[in-house]
């Protein structure tokens, strides 16, 4: 059994993961924590008393559990420390919170390989997502002209989305960095041709309804192909994240993106 924490417990991801862990035979929900903590976790679920609570402070709480894994589904401004937290307590991390930064990835990598403890990182756990950023990476071999459009619900903190980013640096490996569009153009309103990555424009829309959504548009001679994925339900993430909590502590160093443990 691997024995695994949830971070950010309270959160709308954190809540499906802590439904997830619990319904697998092969993993052991021994812990729980948020900023929001103090409430059982059945409790917090609608399931009745697990005499799981959840606590406030990361460190304390694997100092008394002593998890494998934790998976931290928190806010873009915490989850360095978070990981770090881990790593330092030859905890794992499965990290499935946006918004490191490349440099910041490099250093978990280093620190993961020095405290000899594997994290692994996905900006998107959805199968139907990684099938999508694999058939863009292919799709951009012959159809360079390409723009992305991310749609999610309105509370989400970062922009573009992990997956966007992921998505723009994959094809980035398969075509060099042009301009698209006329040459001439002009923003009427900054910010009319999205965000730029390599020269591949990316749009963020951020309604309430939304879930996780996203398109790959590309465009050729009198055609375009359009791919997207739909992230529905929060559940489309958990298989991924079931899969991670089981494989990471056999990995090496910090291992990105879900393509690579499939
Ligand atoms: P949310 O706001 O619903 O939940 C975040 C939770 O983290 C909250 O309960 C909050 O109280 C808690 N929190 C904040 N700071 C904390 C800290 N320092 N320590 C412990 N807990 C803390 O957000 P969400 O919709 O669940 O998304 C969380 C993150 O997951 C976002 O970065 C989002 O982009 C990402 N996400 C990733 C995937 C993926 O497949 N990788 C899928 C969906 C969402």
């Amino acid at each position: 059994m691997t024995k695994v924490i949830v971070n950010g417990a309270c959160g709308r991801m954190g809540q499906a993961v802590l439904k997830a862990v619990l319904d697998d035979k092969e993993l052991e929900l021994v812990g729980a924590v948020d900023i929001k903590g103090g409430k059982d976790v059945g409790e917090l679920l609608g399931i009745g008393k697990t005499n799981i609570i959840v606590g406030e402070d990361l460190q304390t709480v694997i100092k008394a559990v002593k998890p494998d894994v934790m998976v931290d589904f928190t806010r873009p401004d915490v989850i360095f420390n978070n990981a770090c937290t881990a790593l330092k307590n030859h905890v794992s991390p499965v990290i499935g919170t946006t918004g490191l930064s490349d440099a910041e990835k490099d250093k978990l990598n280093e620190l993961a390989i020095a405290n000899n403890t594997p994290a692994f990182i996905a900006a998107n756990f959805a199968i139907g997502a990684v099938l999508m950023m694999m058939m863009a990476k292919e799709a951009a071999k012959y159809l360079p002209n390409v723009e992305i459009i991310e749609l999610h619900h309105d509370q989400k903190l970062d922009a573009p989305s992990g997956t966007a980013i992921t998505t723009a640096e994959m094809i980035s490996e398969v075509r060099k960095p042009m301009k698209q569009g006329h040459p001439d153009e002009t923003e009427k309103i900054t910010g009319a041709r999205g965000a730029e990555y390599n020269g591949i424009p990316i749009h963020s829309v951020r309604l309430p309804g939304y879930v996780a959504h996203q398109e790959v548009i590309f465009g050729g001679l009198g055609q375009t192909l359009t791919l997207r994925h739909d992230s529905i339900d929060r559940t489309s993430f958990m298989p991924g994240v079931v899969l991670a909590c089981k494989k990471v502590t056999g990995l090496k160093g910090l291992v990105r993106n879900l393509d690579q443990i499939l």
